[in-house]
């Protein structure tokens, strides 16, 4: 049928650039793209959610940081899952309510979710990923020598813990999450990129501190879940060759080979765009049917096929 549907929310469905981070201001956000989401829904569309938490788990991280003198300061994991449940609480109270307001009967609901990532990944040996308050060079030193961490000096505004960012393996709640969307329910998993876990020699769960990139981890819940269209909502319109520059192109539908090729040509910065291009390509890769990438405010548009990139397998 061509009916359901991953969309992957950017940041800036949650606070825009400039804003504080207030509660208002979040919900304030969330309100105006949940509104756009329930017009899918309302098109017959069954809606699976994700959605980034850089801001907001940067955030939390201060909160303990600052406070870890009267509480004990929570790891990287149990940040993300607090951040999970605060934005995963917006956006089901906000769907019941535009769901209620317009008459609509839909059940929403938030998986905290864990996906595991191999210990063995090589992103493990070679951290990239900031999280979390900027420090003091004095402050990074110390913490690189007591704790082993890897700290890196951030454009001049200060220095600031990374952690690996590695590839999600699998969705440990995959099985619970595919049983709730196939009932119609509208599910908000993997948020964050999910929180990072690996499995001992006993098969046991553990957090690890890492993040895992959403995009990425969106692309292996859309398969997860068969999803149709896997839709990957940001600040920029299109994908763009030569980003940046007075020659940049934005790429409206593009085959396989043909975004396989500009991603070895290195026009997808790491960590922003890159992810992007590479999850939707590799959504379509592997029998997934349409991936788009465009702008938070043109999903109906979007998945017209008139605006944003369109990568498509028949193309
Ligand atoms: P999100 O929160 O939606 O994941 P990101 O900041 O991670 O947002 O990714 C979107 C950003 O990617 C854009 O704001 C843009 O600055 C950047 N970007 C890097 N390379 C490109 C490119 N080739 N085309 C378009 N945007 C790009
Ligand atoms: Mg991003």
């Amino acid at each position: 049928m061509g009916k359901r549907i991953l969309v992957a929310l950017g940041g800036n469905a949650i606070l825009q650039p400039g804003q504080k981070g207030t509660s208002a201001e979040q919900v304030t956000n969330i309100d105006k793209t949940v509104k756009q989401l329930i017009d899918v829904v309302e098109k017959g569309y069954e809606l699976v959610l994700t959605h980034g938490n850089g801001p907001q788990v940067g955030a939390i991280l201060i909160q303990h940081e600052m406070a870890k003198e009267a509480i004990p300061a929570m790891p990287l994991d149990f940040c993300g899952a607090e951040s999970q449940g605060l934005i995963g609480y917006m956006l089901c109270q906000s769907i019941r309510n535009e769901c209620a307001g317009r008459g609509l009967k839909k059940e929403a609901v938030c998986i905290v979710t864990q996906v595991e990532v191999d210990p063995h990944d090589k992103a493990f040996r070679n951290p990239t990923k900031p999280v979390g308050p900027f420090y003091t060079q004095a402050e990074a030193e110390q913490n690189m020598a007591e704790r082993g961490e890897r700290w890196i000096e951030d454009a001049g505004r200060g220095w600031r813990k990374v952690v690996p960012s590695p590839e999600p393996k699998e969705i440990v709640e995959k099985e619970v999450i595919r049983a709730l969307v196939d009932q119609g329910t509208v599910v908000i998993a993997s948020g964050g990129g999910g929180i990072p876990v690996c499995r001992n020699d006993q098969g046991q769960l553990y957090g690890v501190e890492a993040v895992i990139d959403k995009d990425l981890a969106g692309e292996r819940l859309a398969l997860d879940v068969g999803a149709d269209i896997f839709v990957i909502l940001t600040d920029v319109s299109h994908a763009i060759l030569h980003y940046n520059t007075p020659q940049q192109k934005p790429l409206k539908k593009v085959t396989l080979e043909e975004m396989k090729k500009y991603i070895e040509e290195g026009h997808f910065r790491a960590g922003s765009m890159g992810p992007k291009v590479r999850a939707a390509l590799n959504f379509v890769k592997k029998g997934g049917g349409r991936a788009i990438i465009a702008r938070l405010d043109q999903v109906i548009p979007a998945l017209k096929g008139e605006v944003g990139t369109q990568i498509e397998s028949t193309l």
